[in-house]
């Protein structure tokens, strides 16, 4: 059902034994400043799921043009250039005389998530189609005070849908068929590869995730009014979704409570999550080894769900429902509330080998865990300057744990995005240190693709592809170890 295929080639090999000695130095990633991105937390909030997307800073873009000075001509004498080792290193505000290219930073895991919904009492929701202006349908949203004024004045809102959204409505990659024990899914009419867009959706409905339980402004009655407030054909493409929730196969809250997307919060006071209809992506079913992600992008208003890995043609496309560092029993726990058994590649594997992904999957929420207790994600270039000035140290001293933790995340398929980026920043900056210019391009072309997956644009990834040489890290590690052999 879902490829096994990894983003990244496997960096090394290592047994299985190595992760379980990994796993038991709890201090490994203090020992190496690893510190930590959380988001990849998905709550299931109402019977939906809700992937709660923190405002992370986006990674630097830019390719420092400024200024043509010759970076050698501001190089210090051989007296200071030894004392001056650790200034040379990237900070906050790069020299800006420097020709640089910058290793975009994850900057830091922001606590910043969506509090568990709560209702504010003598509220009443405001129903409002946006986005007012520009191309494009329309999104039905029941909101809270304060929202639709947050969306309007939000810098770059309303942004116009992608043209490539057009093409793939009139020619959609993938096709709606019966698939044995999941009802309808969808599945790829032609190969392909990481970072294809395969849908570009504007939800038909938004809406908070708390509500009253009772009254005219409980879930079931706004629910309902909304829905019957849809033109006619959008109507149809609401009750022709599936209903698991047993409560009647044309129950409004029983369709969107089974279809809907979380969101995150909305701008506004209400610190709560938000969540969306959107009936083309409703047709994907769950796996937790997914083979596509799905990007949520408030100023156009739409949901893009892109191939995280190689798709093959008659392949199915799956994205994912439950938090995939569960254990496998953890996970049909929560998939239960869908009411249906996952038979995905992952929950289909004979035991033993099951309790090994369980393994797998248990180290990579510790290291994501330790990332989130650390929201100073910069404390790491501390660790690799101590390494860099240091040469009895060895060459992968550093980077090698992050290597394993992108290995370990290819090995199950799952990818959490700011672990994902917070080890490939680590790796990337050490092997510029080391100047393995074939190491850096492979790795920051992937990082390009990962960041158009998880977040719609290269993030500057690409500057770094074309032109490793020119970060500040390039060729530190050697530089250390001619000066030593000065000394
Ligand atoms: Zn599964």
């Amino acid at each position: 059902m879902d490829s096994t295929h990894g983003v990244l080639d496997p960096v090394l090999t290592i047994s299985f034994g190595d992760w379980l000695a990994l796993s038991a130095s709890s201090s490994y990633c203090e020992e190496h400043a690893l510190t930590p991105a959380n988001d990849c937390d998905v709550k299931s909030v109402m019977g939906t799921h809700h992937r709660d997307r923190k405002e992370t800073s986006r990674p630097h873009d830019d390719v420092r043009n400024d200024d043509k000075k010759d970076p050698a001509d501001v190089r210090p004498k051989k007296s200071e250039e030894k004392k001056d080792l650790l200034d040379v290193l990237p900070s906050e505000k790069p020299k800006p005389d420097l020709d640089a290219v910058r290793i975009p930073h994850l900057r830091s895991i922001s606590p910043d998530r969506p509090l568990k919904a709560k209702f504010p009492k003598d509220c009443t929701f405001e129903e409002v189609e946006l986005p007012l202006e520009g191309d494009g349908p329309k999104t039905l949203c029941l909101l809270f005070p304060g929202a639709r004024e947050g969306i309007l004045t939000l810098r770059g809102f309303p942004a116009p849908l992608p043209r490539a959204a057009k093409s793939l409505s009139r020619e959609p990659l993938y096709d709606i068929r019966r698939i044995p024990g999941l009802g309808r899914g969808a599945v790829a009419n032609k190969a392909l590869q990481p970072g294809d867009l395969i849908i570009c959706e504007r939800p038909l409905l938004l809406f908070p995730a708390a509500f009253p339980k009772h009254g005219p402004e409980s879930r079931g009655t706004r629910f309902k009014d909304m829905v019957e407030s849809l033109p006619r054909e959008k109507r149809d493409l609401v009750f022709d979704l599936h209903n698991c929730m047993k409560n009647g196969l044309k129950n409004v809250k029983g369709i969107i409570d089974t279809n809907s997307l979380g969101i995150g919060r909305l701008p506004g006071s209400y610190k709560g999550a938000y969540a969306v209809l959107c009936p083309r992506i409703a047709r994907m079913n769950h796996s937790c080894s997914p083979n596509a992600e799905r990007c949520w992008d408030l100023k156009s208003m739409a949901f893009y769900v892109r191939a995280l890995r190689p798709i093959a043609k008659g392949e199915q496309i799956c994205i994912t429902y439950c938090p995939l560092l569960q254990s496998r029993v953890a996970r049909q726990a929560n998939l239960s509330q869908w009411d249906f058994n996952c038979a995905c590649r992952t929950c289909s594997m004979p035991k033993a080998e099951s309790s090994k992904s369980d393994v797998r999957r248990w180290i990579l929420d510790t290291s994501l865990q330790n990332l989130t207790d650390k929201p100073d994600f910069r404390d790491h270039e501390h660790t690799l300057k101590k390494w860099a000035a240091d040469p009895s140290l060895p060459d992968d001293h550093v980077h090698k744990h992050s290597q394993l933790q992108l290995q370990l995340m290819d090995e199950e398929g799952v990818y959490i995005e700011e672990l994902w980026f917070a080890h490939c920043e680590i790796i990337c900056k050490a092997l510029c240190a080391l100047q393995d210019r074939k190491g850096v391009v492979k790795l920051a072309k992937k990082a390009a693709i990962m960041s158009t997956v998880y977040r719609g644009t290269r993030g500057g990834w690409q500057n770094v592809a074309a032109a490793p040489e020119k970060t500040p890290w390039w060729g530190l590690r050697k530089k250390t170890a001619e000066l030593k052999a000065l000394d």
